[in-house]
């Protein structure tokens, strides 16, 4: 007999794992089949060490066209720049300085981000060292299981396991109403590329007025993209805001012509 369809399905179809640095190509089957338990199908794979490799094949048991699928890319921006939500799992508690969201809540905001059509990334980090700072930061909040404090780094295909299963309860509507706290954190109202490229200009802006005056940027820029992906910015409001960033770009040009003169 046939099993029923699986109603999360369309939903789930706009949620991606997002694998980073994998190391052991034997987690990358583990997590290949933890998501399809799940009922999820996307594995983006950003430069595993080793991949295609046997030990792949071997762990992820019945879940090899999930494996086949993968998507491979060099970075973990390629990876989600048309994702409207993107949620970086951590095994370290408050690492870094990104809203911290436990499992269910963030499979609250992924779930009502998938369901209004939005892309979503749920990203995972290397064995060894985890994500980045850089990596972190294109994330819009971190995820953290709260496991023993103790010993909290859990295997990267068994903290797979716990975010799928997390979602998938969402998506099968298990999981009641989205908490108040994961609804007051909006989800970037744009793909994460025009969010990227405002960033960037946002950057350049700070150099040409100078606002630095000899510091190191990364402070400032680090607070500015938390304010910005807090807000959740829709496209409009990017536009407004790169056309007084044009304005004060051209400005300083002026400035700095003037001072050449
Ligand atoms: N030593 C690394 C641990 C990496 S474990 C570090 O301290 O960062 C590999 C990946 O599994 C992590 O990058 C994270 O994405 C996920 N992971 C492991 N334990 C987790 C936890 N308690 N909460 C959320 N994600 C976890």
């Amino acid at each position: 007999m046939n099993a029923p369809p699986d109603i999360a399905t369309e939903a789930a179809d706009h949620v991606r794992i997002v694998l980073v640095g994998t190391q052991h190509p034997g987690n990358i089957g583990s997590a290949a089949r933890a998501l399809k338990t799940m009922g999820l199908r996307r594995l983006v794979l950003v430069a595993p060490q080793k991949f295609p490799h046997a030990d792949a094949d071997a762990m992820a048991a019945g879940a090899d066209d999930v494996l086949a699928s993968a998507l491979r890319v060099d970075t973990l921006a390629e990876a989600v720049a048309d994702c409207r939500l993107v949620l970086g799992c951590t095994a370290r508690s408050r690492r870094v300085q990104l809203r911290e969201l436990r499992p269910r809540d963030a499979a609250a905001m992924a779930h009502a981000e998938a369901v209004a059509g939005g892309e979503v990334a749920l990203v995972f980090g290397r064995e060894r060292t985890g994500l980045d700072n850089a990596e972190l930061q294109l994330c819009h909040a971190a995820v953290h299981i709260p496991a023993n404090p103790d010993y909290s780094s859990l295997n990267l295909a068994a903290a797979v396991q716990v975010l799928s299963y997390e979602l998938r309860l969402a998506l099968l509507g298990a999981g009641g109403e989205m908490p108040v706290h994961a609804a007051a954190l909006p989800a970037g109202a744009v793909p994460h590329a025009a969010l990227e490229g405002f960033f960037a200009q946002l950057a350049d802006t700070l150099e040409a007025i100078d606002f630095h005056k000899g510091r190191a940027p990364a402070s400032a820029m680090r607070k500015l993209r938390r304010l910005f992906v807090r807000t959740g910015l829709d496209e409009k409001e990017i536009r407004l805001l790169r056309g007084i960033l044009a304005d004060a770009q051209r400005m300083a040009r002026l400035a700095r012509d003037a001072g050449r003169a």
